[in-house]
């Protein structure tokens, strides 16, 4: 039998953490858990409400998730996936309400139509086989499909009006069971809840500086508490670097073996908010198009309804910016510390082979305020540029890993892991949040593979399809009927 964790040191307080330590309480009520976040705040960086999109990332409006090949068949095993992961996350969130762990699960998610757009002959083909083989499928059997202006219309009036039906092809998709979720609030509600049960301790403004492997197998962690400015070492059995876009840089300074394979971009996020009341009471949908060619997949543009502490807004973008910061409360030296002799070769290795990614960045950083409107047209004609303002998103830094001396561009989540498994992280920002529970169960996997039997129950309590196939109809009628009703999905 595999040693179990008994002391674990989170580093960062953002929605990964928060749903680590919950399953680890649950896993080993006696386990001790000390969490460091180094803002003043809890769930305050990517996590955060308006640094990211909000999306309940469910592959239902996502077109990224499912490609098309040169024969024109459309791929739907990653956004089956998703959408599978998202289920898992919605039945522990359930858990969370039922057992008094977060209160109010209306200050955190809310029903949101999420919707797909797409304009010419091309991307509407590629709509329509994109639904015909979804809505095959348990998970969107409630998928509904119009090339109609009137129908699309009474989804989402924005992005139709000042159209010419006759000579424009448009086609959407609509699933009426979409979320857009407060990820920031999520966050601080689970750290409350666990905080006020005494099941865990939390520190703000402690940074973690740096981890070193002692003979006995713990690890030492050197942590400034940036108040006082004096340190303190915590030993840990097991630790998890839950940083943000500062995972890198943490899991450098371990000196595992597993972390010389990777490095890290930045690229920042811009989105265009409107607060004008009549504008957005015309549309409550997320909408999602098509990535312009280079971009990455997380910039697909899209136009939202969100509704942050109770006001609601509009957002469109995300708008590419750069910066050498790997969070956006970092350092402006977080891209030259990150770069090392071990991984200057693959990096630039990277660069030169994804020039159409860094044209499209060198672009993104250029546009002006009016350009940005230009593209904000194409979703909403009608927009005008005095509704809107610019506001700074969360900084995501792209993966790049070593593979055999070239540098590869990862777009989704990677967990990496020390052989011995007593240290993981999680780097990369995609599907984020809206997957954090399936992330966490995998890092748990990864890292203690024997003790999962003895765990599976356990989690099985606070997951119900945990270990089953969620592509049985049955139960996903199942799961959706209680998770509807206790997160108040469908109002
Ligand atoms: C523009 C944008 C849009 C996105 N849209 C979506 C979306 O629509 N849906 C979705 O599901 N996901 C989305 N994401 C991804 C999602 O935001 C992230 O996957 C998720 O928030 C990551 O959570 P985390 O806990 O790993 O990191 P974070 O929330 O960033 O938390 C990391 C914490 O660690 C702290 N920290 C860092 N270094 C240290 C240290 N050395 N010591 C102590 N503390 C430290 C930081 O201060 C921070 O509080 C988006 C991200 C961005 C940037």
């Amino acid at each position: 039998m595999e040693k179990q964790p008994q002391e674990v040191v989170l580093v960062g307080a953002g929605i990964m953490s928060a749903t680590l330590s919950i399953l680890l309480k649950k896993i080993n009520p006696a386990i001790k858990i000390s969490v460091f976040e180094k803002l003043d705040k809890i769930g305050f960086e990517s996590s955060d409400a308006f640094n990211n999109a909000g999306t309940g990332h469910s592959a239902f409006c996502e077109l990224n998730y499912t490609p098309i090949d040169k024969n024109g068949v459309v791929n739907i095993d990653k956004a089956i996936n998703i959408a599978k992961q998202f289920e898992t996350s919605k039945e522990f969130w359930s858990y969370l309400v039922e057992n008094n762990y977060v209160s109010s699960p209306e200050k955190f998610l809310r029903p949101t139509p999420h919707m797909s757009f797409v304009w010419g002959d091309d991307d509407v083909n590629f709509l329509k086989k994109r639904y015909e083989k979804l809505s095959q499928h348990p998970l969107f059997k409630e998928m509904e499909y119009s090339e109609d202006f009137n129908k699309i219309k009474e989804w989402s009036p924005l992005i139709v009006e000042g159209r010419d039906a006759a000579a424009e092809k448009v086609a959407a998709t609509h699933m009426n069971l979409g979320t857009d979720v407060n990820f920031g609030e999520l966050t601080r509600q689970i750290f409350k809840g666990l905080l006020d049960k005494n099941e865990i301790t939390l520190e703000t403004e402690h940074e973690v500086k740096d981890l070193t492997r002692l003979n006995n197998g713990k690890w030492a962690i050197k942590v400034k508490d940036l108040k006082s400015g004096n340190n303190k070492s915590v030993n840990a059995d097991f630790v998890f670097i839950g940083a943000g876009g500062g995972a890198i840089l943490s899991l450098q300074k371990s000196g595992i073996p597993e972390a010389k394979k990777f490095g890290g971009f930045p690229v920042g996020g811009q989105w265009l908010i409107c607060q004008n009341e009549e504008v957005i009471k015309k549309h409550h949908a997320k909408v999602y198009g098509k990535a312009k060619l280079g971009a990455p997949p997380m910039s697909v543009p899209h136009l939202d309804t969100r509704v942050i502490d109770g006001k609601q807004s509009l957002l469109f973008g995300p708008f590419a910016t750069f910066s050498t910061k790997f969070l956006k409360y970092g350092s402006n030296c977080d891209l030259f510390k990150s770069v090392n002799l071990g991984n200057v070769g693959f990096l630039m290795n990277c660069g030169i082979n994804n020039m159409d990614l860094t044209k499209y960045l060198v672009e993104q950083v250029m546009l002006s305020k009016a350009q940005k409107i230009e593209e904000l047209k194409e979703y909403y004609p009608e927009a005008k540029i005095e509704d809107w303002f610019e506001q700074t998103a969360g900084q995501r830094v792209q993966v790049i890993e070593n593979q055999n001396g070239k540098g590869i561009l990862k777009f989704g989540t990677e967990i990496v892991t020390s052989q011995d498994g007593s240290i993981s992280a999680l780097l990369g920002a995609s599907p984020g949040a809206s997957t954090s529970v399936s992330a966490m169960l995998d890092l748990l996997g990864q890292c203690f593979p024997k003790s999962m039997n003895d765990w599976n129950p356990l989690i099985k309590q606070m997951i119900p399809s945990h270990g089953e196939d969620l592509t049985n109809a049955e139960l996903v009628d199942a799961s959706r009927a209680r998770t509807t009703k206790v997160l108040k999905i469908l109002d």
